[in-house]
């Protein structure tokens, strides 16, 4: 089932709204096959309970076009898509947060312990987990509730249906070793500011997000705003985040993408990807089976067929 929300007058990259509409189903038909392919995550095991078949695709513009197709209004696990707004959320607090989690692209998978024992613990950027454990932590001295200051800015920029989902993050938590090893040669090489357990604990809580593709893709308008006028980032600031997402927001796909898609993206395991095309508007697409390199294998074929049939690309 197909459902469209507002389509109203010319749009971006100056298409009318009615041809984009028409090119979100196409990218979503493209998506739906291409989603046969991939397998659910069994990283988190409450994850993988999740109907495989789900598809959501939202298209947020900035002169307040969007558009909705098949699942786009219902919640999703954010997982890694939260460390986007956490990082937003931290830049906005403390604008000098990059020294501590980074902006280089990462040679190795988002998890690597060796890769941060190469760097004398210093994380890639703040999309590799490291760097996200510091984010969330950094976040939490200046908030005193890391994961509540992300939740607030997800439902501040995308509105409603933005919870927490608290039987995903007790399942992280009970399962997840990997984090907890990157966590302890943080701690180990002074880069935390609280204790391991406490940083897990905020950072569980924030990976079990759930929020609906339109309300991501309406949150993710503050990149999309060249301006810096939708979020609480200045124009300096955004740039410089979608060139991080640009070259480490799809995991170890990022050149892949920028070559196939040519959007800064983000990613999570829950099957969510989201895309902005800076001036214009952002994309989100929900589809839970992942491809080998854990990025959703029928959204990042929605969006790159959106992104082909609408010109869409900072190139
Ligand atoms: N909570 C998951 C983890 O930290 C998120 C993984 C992901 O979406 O990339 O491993």
């Amino acid at each position: 089932m197909s459902t469209c929300g507002v389509a109203e007058g010319r749009s971006a990259v100056g298409r009318p709204a009615d041809v984009l509409v028409e090119y979100a189903h196409a990218a979503a038909e493209h998506g739906r096959a291409a989603a046969a392919t991939g397998e659910v995550s069994a990283q988190i095991p409450e994850l993988s309970r999740v109907d495989p078949d789900r598809f959501g695709l939202a298209v947020a513009l900035l002169d307040g076009t969007e558009i909705q197709v098949g699942d786009a209004a219902r919640p999703f696990s954010l997982q890694s898509v939260t460390k986007l707004f956490a990082l937003c959320a931290l830049l906005r607090d403390e604008p000098t947060a990059w020294e501590h989690v980074g902006w280089d692209s990462s040679g190795a998978g988002y998890g690597s312990v060796s890769e941060l024992e190469t760097h004398a613990g210093r994380p890639r950027n703040p999309f590799v987990n490291a760097g996200a454990l510091v984010v969330t932590d950094r976040l939490l001295h200046h908030t005193g509730d890391a994961a509540g200051a992300v939740t607030d800015l997800l439902r501040d920029l995308g509105g409603e249906h933005v919870q927490r989902d608290r039987q995903v993050a007790l399942s992280e938590a009970a399962h997840d070793h990997r984090n907890r090893a990157i966590a302890h040669v943080l701690a180990e090489h002074g880069r935390l500011l609280h204790g391991v357990d406490t940083v897990l604990a905020q950072y569980f809580e924030q990976c079990s997000i759930t929020a609906s593709a339109l309300a991501v893709a309406r949150a993710a308008l503050l990149l999309a705003d060249r301006t810096g006028a939708r979020g609480p980032l200045d124009a300096g600031v955004v740039r410089r985040v979608n060139a991080v997402l640009l070259t480490a927001g799809m995991y170890g796909a990022a050149g892949d993408i920028a070559y196939r898609v040519g959007l800064p993206a983000k990613s999570g395991i829950g099957g969510g990807v989201v895309a902005v095309l800076p001036g214009v508007g952002s994309i989100c697409v929900w589809s839970p089976r992942l491809d080998r390199t854990g990025n959703s294998t029928g959204a990042v074929a929605a969006i790159e067929e959106f992104a082909r049939l609408a010109g869409w690309s900072v190139f």
